[in-house]
């Protein structure tokens, strides 16, 4: 492809690029190329291109842990634990180019702590109605890899769901507004009849999302 306007394109390869890809290469040819090579609009040359592309593959790991009732439902609870590593996907708030590891404190190492803390805490209680899957995902910030990896490839039947919890960034509590968010509110028309968003009792103030 060449732009043969004088306006100029922009058009940047994104190696990060998320969209689909088409299957064949795509060559773009920049103005300065075009004018050294192709300066004869009249001429036919035959080109040879060298076209490399290769898939990157690397590997996450979920952790799962399962408490069995003998209930005929599960409660799955999740929370994924990867976050931004050194930011070489590009995904970092940090402008200043320094290599600097992304330990995540909030997102996601507090959805991860309070994970095994109710493991904990339903262990040793007599909650026994359902059996409880505890899911710690990888691979969310890259595109939410490990939790659609397990909804692909399920270690329980995923019918006897009764619900899922996931918990993202719950370690930041703001102590004077003590808004708590709550998404997929709208997923279950049970969550309304349990989450009381006008409750004067509740130590948090609830704001949901969607
Ligand atoms: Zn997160």
């Amino acid at each position: 492809m060449y732009n043969t306007s004088s306006k100029d394109d922009q058009l940047k390869f994104d190696a990060k690029d998320k969209n689909e890809t088409i299957g064949i290469p795509v060559v773009y040819v920049l103005k300065p190329a075009a004018q050294k090579y192709f300066s004869d609009a009249s001429a036919s040359l035959d080109i040879k291109l060298k076209v490399d592309i290769g898939e990157k593959k690397r590997t996450g790991h979920n952790v799962i842990g399962y408490i069995e009732n003998g209930a005929a439902t599960t409660v799955i609870l999740g929370a994924h634990f990867d976050h931004l590593g050194y930011g070489e996907d590009g995904n970092s708030m940090l402008r200043t180019g320094e290599h600097l590891i992304h330990n995540g404190a909030d997102d996601n190492a507090s959805g991860t702590a309070a994970l095994i803390e109710l493991a904990r805490l339903l262990k040793e209680s007599k909650l026994n109605k359902n059996n409880y899957l505890f899911i710690a995902f990888s691979g969310e910030e890259l595109g939410l890899f490990g939790s659609k990896y397990f909804a692909d490839n399920p270690t329980i039947n995923l019918s006897s769901v009764n619900y899922m919890i996931n918990l993202d960034m719950v370690g930041r509590l703001n102590d004077s507004t003590k808004v708590l968010t709550i998404g997929g509110y709208g997923t279950s028309p049970e969550w309304a009849s349990l989450i009381n968003l006008k409750s004067k009792k509740s130590p948090f103030v609830i704001k949901i999302d969607s």
